[in-house]
C-alpha cells in the first residue's frame, strides 16, 4: 500500500511516503534553530513551527515521491508519545487529509515506529524478535519487540533525564553550543575517556534488582558539574576534551552494556539502534565491539531514519494494513504519554 505518513512528535517536522517496505520520500523540515537560543525543545514554539511547515513539507514529499494526493491508500500519524501541542498539529493535518481524501488512517506510536524505520533499510531488513535501544532527546527506552505490528514490551526507561538531554546539558555547563551532542562528540576527539571516572547510573547490585533495564543520567550531569566547578574553584583550566570524552564514555558505557544484558539473558540474538543519539561516533564503535563480542547482530539504519521522520510512521502504517489491522477511527487524539504497548491508538 502507498501510505504518507506525518510526524510532529517534537522538532522535527516529518512527512514520508511509502509503498509497502519501499521508501519513497523522506521529507524533514525541523524548528531546531529555533529552539537553540533556549538550549531545549520550546513546545509552543515546535507546536507551531509544525503548524507552518506541514503544508509546505507534504507538498515536498509528494513531488519527491513523485505521487498525488489522490494515489495514497492511506495516512499514518504519529498520535503519541510527544510534545502534546505538537502531536495536536500532526494529528489535526492527518485527519483533515483522510477524510478529505476518503482514505484509512492509522494512528500510531512514536517509539515504535523507530523500531520500523529499520523496515526501510532495504540492504537486510527487520527481523524478530529484537531488543532496540532508542536514544534521543526526549527518550531513552530498552524495548523488546517481538512483533513489530502486535507485541511490544517495554524493557526498561530513563527515570530522569533522556541521554540526549543529558549530552545537550553537559554541553551547555562546557559553554558548547545547542544541540550538545555532535558538539561532546567533536570535543571528545583527543581527549582521554580515562580521565574522571564519572559515575554509571544504575549498574550498582542493589539499583540492578528494581532497575535491570533503567538508565538515569542525572546524577551524571550533576557529577559532571561539580568537578567543573571545582576545577574552576581551584582556579585551574577545565581540560574540555578530557571531561568531554569520559562523560560520553559514561553515558555509552550503561547504554551498550545494558543493551546486550537483555539480548543475552533474554535469548535475543539481535539488537537494533534508533534516536538521534545514535549518530554518536563512540555510541556505535562501543555498541558494535560488544555485539560482536557477545555474538549479537547489531543493526543500524541510516541516520536520517534513526532521528525523527515521517517515513518511519508511514511504514508502521503500511505495516498495520498489511496485517489485517483496522484503521483507527476518528475519535483518536494526541496522547502525549501513550505507552510503547499500545503500537496502534
Ligand atoms: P524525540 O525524543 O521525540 O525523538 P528529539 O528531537 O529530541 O525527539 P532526535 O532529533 O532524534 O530527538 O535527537 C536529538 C538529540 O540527539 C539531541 O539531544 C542531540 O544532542 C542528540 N545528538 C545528536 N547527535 C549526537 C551525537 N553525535 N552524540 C550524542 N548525542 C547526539
Ligand atoms: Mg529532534
Ligand atoms: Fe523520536
Amino acid at each position: 500500500p502507498l501510505v504518507l505518513g506525518i510526524e510532529t512528535s517534537c522538532d522535527e517536522t516529518g512527512v514520508g511516503i511509502v509503498r509497502g517496505t519501499e521508501l519513497l520520500a523522506n521529507t524533514i523540515a525541523s524548528s531546531m534553530d529555533e529552539h537553540a537560543r533556549y538550549g531545549g525543545v520550546v513546545p509552543e514554539v515546535a507546536a507551531r513551527a509544525h503548524l507552518e511547515a506541514l503544508e509546505p513539507t507534504i507538498r515536498q514529499a509528494l513531488a519527491e515521491a513523485s505521487v498525488s494526493l489522490d494515489e495514497l491508500d492511506a495516512v499514518a500519524v504519529t498520535s503519541g508519545p510527544g510534545l502534546a501541542g505538537a502531536l495536536m498539529v500532526g494529528v489535526g493535518a492527518a485527519k483533515a487529509l483522510a477524510v478529505s481524501l476518503g482514505v484509512p488512517i492509522y494512528a500510531v506510536n512514536h517509539l515504535v515506529g523507530h523500531v520500523g524505520a529499520d523496515l526501510l533499510d532495504t540492504a537486510a531488513p527487520l527481523e524478530t524478535p529484537t531488543i532496540a535501544l532508542l536514544v534521543s532527546g526526549g527518550h531513552t527506552s530498552l524495548l523488546l519487540v517481538r512483533d513489530l505490528v502486535s507485541d511490544v514490551e517495554l524493557l526498561g526507561e530513563t527515570i530522569d533525564d533522556a541521554a540526549g538531554e543529558a549530552f545537550d546539558k553537559v554541553a551547555r555547563l562546557l559553554g558548547l553550543p545547542y544541540p550538545g551532542g555532535p558538539e561532546i562528540d567533536r570535543a571528545a576527539v583527543g581527549g582521554d575517556p580515562a580521565t574522571i571516572r564519572f559515575p554509571r547510573g544504575l549498574t550498582k547490585p542493589k539499583d540492578l534488582e528494581r532497575h535491570r533495564y533503567d538508565f538515569s543520567f542525572s546524577g551524571l550531569k550533576t557529577a559532571v558539574a561539580r568537578w567543573v566547578e571545582q576545577r574552576e574553584a581551584a582556579g585551574e583550566p577545565v581540560p574540555v576534551a578530557d571531561v568531554a570524552a569520559s562523560f560520553r564514555e559514561a553515558v555509552v558505557d550503561v547504554l551498550t552494556a545494558k543493551a546486550v544484558d537483555a539480548c543475552r539473558e533474554l535469548g535475543v540474538p539481535r539488537l537494533l539502534l534508533g534516536g538521534g543519539v545514535i549518530a554518536n561516533a563512540r555510541l556505535r564503535e562501543l555498541a558494535a565491539e560488544r555485539a560482536a563480542a557477545a555474538g549479537i547482530e547489531l543493526r543500524i539504519p541510516p541516520l536520517s531514519l534513526c532521528t525523527d521522520n515521517g517515513a518511519m510512521i508511514a511504514a508502521l502504517g503500511a505495516q498495520l494494513i498489511m496485517g489485517g489491522h483496522e484503521p483507527s477511527t476518528l475519535g483518536f487524539g494526541a496522547d502525549s504519554t501513550l505507552p510503547v504497548t499500545e503500537i496502534q491508538a
